[in-house]
């Protein structure tokens, strides 16, 4: 469903691989089916052990979707078909914990460590490398956990189903297994009897580090509180403190009830044939169980409050963050409607957007432009993913005396709203999002619509009315022009509505070391309660556990794809370039549902120092200001009205085969439907015209809001963020990168903020426009459905416009600038912070993108993380992730996610060359074949047809040097392997490195490096012991 409100902070879903490195590009598509093979079936008729109960043609997505149910266990099915390649198949189950010892998804971890069928470690890792799978994961969500992956090649889809299948319904759920995934006691040193003991477990490190963002820990805590009888009371991912209460037994017996076929809820979509599905799922697996109602796992609709309530919580100092006089937030919410009230849950989306969203929303103009906070946070907005749904306004960096006010705020605007409603053209602004999203294809279709619809079907909602958007959009558009109507809606849902929840959240500087007091009695207490016998049992276990992670296996019991499944289907998309004005043009002819796409690179190469550093809230401010001919409430609500909205991006980017080259710019998007094309140029030509920024008070506001929403999300893409300022120490093009888009760019701002006047922002923003902004120094890429064609004169007229007023007549190609490098010597920077685990990473610079290393160093770095960094970071040393990737600019990544260590990871990353010469026996057929395997899912993923040919316009990357790159990989030796890996990695080369977190220094330094620490500017205010 389509809402602008995303991200709700708090509904965490956690998932397999949360570390995303893997599949960003590129393009497609692999042996096409010519056509779909239409179900053989109808509602009522029957088939391999279910019967079809409804069955629905869904005009607007021309899909049929067929429900059917398992005659003898009632296992609910879902199959939309649909002419699609990119296939996908999901099993989910209702996981509805009544404790916070996060026994969903430490279950979730252990089922994919071996099966039945296929009683291998990790079974899920090591099908990562044989599949061409174009999305695999798991998830774990507050009340349920799925297992979705998609392919396009039929055989591989028919492999990773017979995987999945068997993990979650016959999987080994062995002690060891629940050891390493879950939760375990540990000597410091295994063969150590006497060493310490300390708390292992991968999930036990993941939800250390989950709580650690600031956000997070707000979302759960305020779930938790707000519906506190059922499921949503605890913390189904697991509190690190009450981790340790679970056992194995235990985690055997919920996976007995709740992994039961019959509480599952299976999903296929695509053009595959349904048959098959069928045929598998009932003799492999349906047919040998019985019935076993579900009723444990219902959640039953929380009790309503007859009076509001209050709640206070503490976290962490944001060391990166503002002064911590004002690192406070506040949340406010109301427990909705039921979300199997398919309309209404609708309704309350689109209310939120109205009330929310934008310059023109209510408590955007009480709260936001009242100055007293740095934004949105992370809570607000509108969730209906769980059975009861939850309407939240919230605020950061709020000082505290300014609690009561906020609170006041909100009650006189929803009795404003409940009063004056809404403006009519606000209205059709929302109305029109909602429109243009049912029109906007994405390649990864289908997985978005189990996303949509597993929240409803979790709770037996009724998905054909869901999926029926054209339907409820009808009545909506009706509903929302009745005053009447939406008054009542005021009334019952936030003015009359007593279940409403007040949380305060404060910093504290003792945060940290009270969870580690906490974590260290817990400790104790479970050490003070061992027997001998468990004291023996924890050292043999440890050892066991050891041996076990070593220990080669046999993995040819897994499926494979083998060579010859994997055709190169693609073709060079058809492109045509010409120049107008000054302005060269990409046009491209796709299929794109009647939806017209513009980008646009603007170069900022010409910016001085001052003004590249406001470059990125530059781009954060672009649309938020007057123009000449609208205010920019008027602006917004055009905006909304005829388009999908702009996006401004950073764009710096590499020569693909000139090192030491980069292009530096501004990325510009937005898209509408044809029939707004002349609305949509128009606008792009005003925002051209530059935005007036004199209004102070908004300039000011704004700059607020930008440095406030800086941090949040740091500590989720850890491993990003010390890559990137591991990599700034490499070259001068990464230190621009790491001042625009990494923790400098935080800092830099935190500066600014202090110590510049607001008129000097204003200056610098001003003289930025006036520099980039033109049409001379504009190129632009346009993709257009084939059925119209006059379109493409449009957007020639609009470049020549914006050329008319620049008097250069030079054709913009792209200006490259001159990197330098700048590693002269192997160096290392701290990063600071107070967080539980840490994240590391280590770069070396190795050649271009057309060099033919590149795509032998791009397989290395698969070979690398599944045979070496996965199983020693992860599998042994208890990291959450850890691996390689190699940049478009030929820089050569390690790193690890969530990870108890620091130095020991890094030399793991040193001694990589030294670990292959030992374990050369390991580069042998398959494990090569593997790694290229999965180059080849990065390579050969689905391309959305507005996005054909941008690897060109974007990179310089044409097809034919996209498809070399395809041919080089395929045709990697494995001498090629242990070559590079010589040539590029050996110990002594030069490196730059990078630990986010509290490890002390001087653990990190290692003689031959130079180090250096940088601390936040509220580095002083947290206390450690
Ligand atoms: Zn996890």
């Amino acid at each position: 469903m389509y809402s602008r409100i995303q991200n709700n902070g708090w509904r965490s879903l956690h998932s397999r691989l949360s570390v995303p490195v893997r599949r960003q590009s590129s393009t497609s598509i692999l042996k096409k089916k010519d056509s779909i093979t239409k179900a053989n079936i109808s509602a009522g008729k029957s088939m391999h052990g279910f019967l079809c109960t409804d069955m629905e043609h869904i005009k607007e997505y021309n899909m049929t979707a067929y429900f059917l149910s398992h005659n003898v266990t009632k296992t609910q099915y879902l199959h939309l078909e649909r002419d699609d390649s990119n296939n996908v198949f999901s099993v989910g189950f209702r996981t509805t914990p009544k404790d916070s010892m996060g026994t969903p998804h430490i279950l979730e971890h252990t089922v994919l460590c071996g099966s039945e069928k296929y009683p291998v470690r990790d079974p899920f890792f090591k099908m990562l490398n044989r599949s061409l799978a174009s999305f695999m994961n798991a998830l774990t969500g507050p009340d349920y956990t799925f297992y979705p992956f998609c392919s396009q090649n039929e055989i591989d889809y028919r492999n990773l189903q017979k995987v999945y299948l068997d993990a979650v319904f016959k999987p080994n759920l062995a002690r060891l297994d629940f050891l390493q995934e879950g939760w375990r006691l540990e000597h410091k040193n295994l063969e150590d009897q006497n060493s310490e003991l300390v708390f292992k477990g991968v999930v036990y490190n993941e939800m250390k580090g989950a709580f650690s963002e600031t956000s997070q820990l707000f979302g759960q805590k305020f779930m938790n509180t707000i519906l506190p009888n059922g499921t949503y009371g605890y913390v189904s991912g697991g509190d690190p403190l009450c981790i340790p209460n679970l056992t194995h037994e235990h985690l055997q017996k919920f996976h007995a009830t709740y992994y039961h076929p019959s509480n599952a809820r299976i999903y296929s979509y695509g053009n595959f044939p349904l048959e098959a599905n069928l045929k598998y799922l009932n003799e492999a697996y349906l047919s040998k169980y019985s019935y076993l109602d579900p009723v444990h796992s219902e959640v039953t609709p929380q009790e309503r409050w007859t009076a509001p309530k209050r709640s206070e919580i503490s976290c962490r100092i944001d060391q990166y963050g503002g002064p911590l006089e004002k690192q406070n937030q506040i949340a406010i919410g109301y427990v909705m409607s039921d979300n199997t009230n398919v309309y209404e849950t609708f309704l309350l989306t689109a209310l939120a957007e109205l009330m929310i969203i934008g310059p023109n929303s209510a408590f955007y103009k009480s709260l936001i432009e009242k100055n007293i906070s740095g934004g949105y946070n992370n809570l607000t907005g509108y969730d209906n993913q769980i059975r009861d749904t939850v309407f939240v306004v919230g605020l950061r960096d709020v000082d505290k005396s300014n609690f009561d006010q906020i609170e006041s705020i909100v009650n006189t605007t929803i009795q404003d709203i409940f009063k004056n409603g809404f403006e009519k053209d606000h209205i059709e602004s929302v109305l029109h999002g909602f429109e243009l999203s049912i029109k906007h294809q994405s390649p990864k279709f289908g997985l978005n619509m189990l996303f949509n619809l597993m929240p409803l079907w979790n709770h037996d909602g009724h998905i054909l009315t869901a999926l029926k958007v054209n339907d409820l959009l009808q009545k909506l558009k009706q509903d929302l022009m009745k005053p009447e109507y939406l008054k009542n809606i005021i009334e019952d849902y936030f003015i009359n509505n007593n279940h409403k929840l007040t949380m305060l959240m404060q910093p504290h500087a003792q945060f940290d070391e009270a969870f580690n007091n906490a974590e260290a009695k817990s400790l104790a207490t479970k050490i003070k309660n061992l027997t001998k016998e468990d004291k023996e049992q924890i050292y043999i276990d440890g050892k066991e556990l050891a041996k076990a992670q070593k220990k080669k296996e046999n993995l040819d019991v897994l499926p494979c794809l083998k060579i010859d499944d994997i055709v190169l289907n693609k073709t060079a998309p058809s492109l045509k370039h010409s120049v107008a004005g000054t302005v060269p043009l990409q046009i491209c002819e796709a299929n794109t549902n009647g939806v017209s796409y513009l980008k646009g690179i603007v170069g900022t190469e010409s910016l001085n120092e001052k003004q590249r550093q406001l470059l990125p809230f530059f781009k954060y401010i672009l649309d938020k200001f007057d123009t000449k001919l609208y205010n920019y409430r008027e602006l917004d609500k055009l905006i909304s009205k005829c388009t999908a909205g702009f996006s401004f991006l950073l764009h710096i980017t590499e020569h693909i085969d000139q090192q030491g080259q980069y292009e530096q710019g501004l990325l510009i998007s937005n898209h509408c439907l044809d029939e707004n094309l002349v609305k949509m140029l128009d606008i792009w030509a005003e925002i051209f015209d530059k935005p007036n920024f004199d209004n102070s008070e908004r300039m000011q506001m704004l700059l607020n809001n930008y440095c406030s929403s800086l941090t949040s999300g740091v500590i989720d893409s850890g491993h990003t963020y010390a890559m990137q300022t591991a990599r700034s120490l490499v070259s001068s093009l990464d230190e621009c990168k790491e001042n625009l888009m990494g923790l400098k760019n935080v800092m830099n701002m935190q500066n600014i903020l202090k110590n510049y006047q607001v008129e000097d922002i204003q200056d610098i923003v001003d003289g930025i426009g006036r520099k980039v902004l033109k049409g001379h120094n504009l190129r632009a890429a346009f993709h257009h459905s084939p059925t119209n064609k006059e379109i493409y004169g449009l957007v020639d007229k609009f470049c020549a416009e914006l050329c008319k007023i620049d008097d250069s007549k030079d054709v913009n190609r792209i200006n490259w600038i001159d990197s330098k490098v700048i590693l002269e010597e192997k160096r290392g920077l701290h990063v600071s912070m107070n967080i539980p685990i840490n994240f590391c990473a280590k770069v070396i610079p190795t050649v271009t993108y057309t060099n033919p290393d590149y795509a032998k160093l791009r397989v290395l770095t698969r070979f690398l993380t599944s045979k070496y960094l996965h199983p020693i970071v992860r599998e042994k040393n208890g990291a959450y992730g850890g691996g390689a990737m190699l940049t478009m600019d030929g820089v050569f990544n390690f790193y690890s996610y969530r990870d108890p260590n620091s130095r020991v990871t890094l030399d793991v990353f040193d001694e990589t060359n030294l670990w292959m010469k030992e374990n050369v026996n390991l580069v042998d057929d398959q494990n090569l074949f593997e790694a290229k395997l999965s180059i080849l899912q990065q390579m050969d993923q689905p391309v959305a047809e507005y996005m054909k040919g941008i690897d060109l316009f974007l990179y310089g990357l044409s097809y034919d040097v996209w498809k070399t790159q395809r041919e080089r990989v395929l045709a990697v030796t494995k001498e090629d392997l242990i070559e590079v890996c010589e040539k590029y990695l050996a110990s002594d080369v030069l490196a730059g490195k990078c630990v986010i977190g509290d490890s002390a220094l001087q653990k990190l330094v290692k003689q031959d490096e130079k180090w250096e620490v940088i601390n936040g500017p509220q580095q002083d205010t947290v206390q450690t012991s």
